[in-house]
């Protein structure tokens, strides 16, 4: 079945709505960053049996039992290994990852790195909320500094980590960043790294209401997406913690292109050829 066009583009079709009601809080960016990705897969004309969806575990990993297509709930923080199986063996499927900060950045940092070496046509959405949510609200590997989670009371004495700058170093095809605050223009990123012929890097600021947000006192859910709205990471947070540590600014919007050959056709190119030399050898 083919997804609907932007206009007649109804979140509901591509719902498992026998799985409603969905666990996540009232308020939770992760609601917001998937009907952006529905509304970019509607876009992109994907046919929903031609899509896979392979996440992790966390909150962004429980999103893809929702998705009415070919989905996949691994283990923590191997959704990235998964889909590199998944795609090599099925390049006629379009594979999309979701993953968690903690999932794609800690546990799972190992594949992140390859897959963005490897260039492998895969759409990858990191849903980043600075915290682990589902599991008590631990430190994660992009907790801006100063912020409380539960294991750091004190505040977090770590530099957060620029995934985006990870991914472009580590040689991914495709490499953007957008806010849930800003749902169209999240929708078009994201239908540009579905567009994109390779690895596709996309990070979603998203925010975690019930756990990072009552833990730093950030207010309603309201509140904390309309901070989104000014400044990434809002300094209000930040300038009041005294900390060595200052997160940069981070970036938002298409943030590199890298052109380069697509792991996938090449390793079939590659196969191809040495059948045929195989053919010749075993004639001659
Ligand atoms: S714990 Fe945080 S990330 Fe998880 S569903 Fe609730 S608000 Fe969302």
């Amino acid at each position: 079945m083919m997804l609907g066009s932007a206009a007649d583009f109804d979140v509901r079709q591509y719902l498992r709505l026998e799985m409603m009601p969905h666990f996540l809080c009232p308020g939770c960016g992760h609601g917001i960053a998937l009907r952006a990705l529905l509304w970019a897969l509607s876009e992109s004309g994907i046919d929903k049996d031609q899509l896979a969806v392979v996440s992790g575990i966390g909150c962004a990993g429980r999103l893809s039992a929702y998705i009415d297509a070919n989905t996949f709930h691994t283990t923590h923080g191997r959704p990235l290994a998964f889909a590199t199986g998944l795609a090599l063996a099925r390049p006629d499927l379009h594979v999309v990852v979701i993953s968690g900060d903690g999932d794609c950045l800690a546990i799972g940092g190992n594949h992140l790195i390859h897959a963005c070496r490897r260039n492998l046509k895969l759409t990858c959405l990191m849903l980043n909320n600075e915290i682990y949510g589902m599991t008590g609200g631990q430190v994660s590997p992009t907790t801006s500094d100063g912020m409380l989670t539960s294991t750091t009371p004190l505040g977090n004495g770590e530099p957060a980590f620029d995934a985006c700058a990870l991914a472009a170093a580590a040689g991914a095809g495709f490499v953007g960043r957008e806010v849930t605050h800003h749902v169209p223009k999240l929708k078009e990123l994201i239908r540009q790294g579905l567009a994109h012929p390779g690895f596709a890097f996309i990070e979603v600021l998203s925010d975690c209401t019930e756990i990072f947000g009552r833990k730093n006192e950030l207010g309603s859910s309201p509140e904390m997406i309309l901070r989104q709205k000014s400044e990434i990471r809002p300094s209000a947070y930040r300038d009041t913690v005294d900390t060595p540590f200052r997160s940069t600014t981070l970036h938002t919007g298409v943030l590199g292109v890298n052109q380069r050959p697509e792991y996938g056709s090449a390793y079939r190119s590659a196969a191809a050829s040495a059948k045929v030399a195989a053919k010749k050898a075993v004639r001659s």
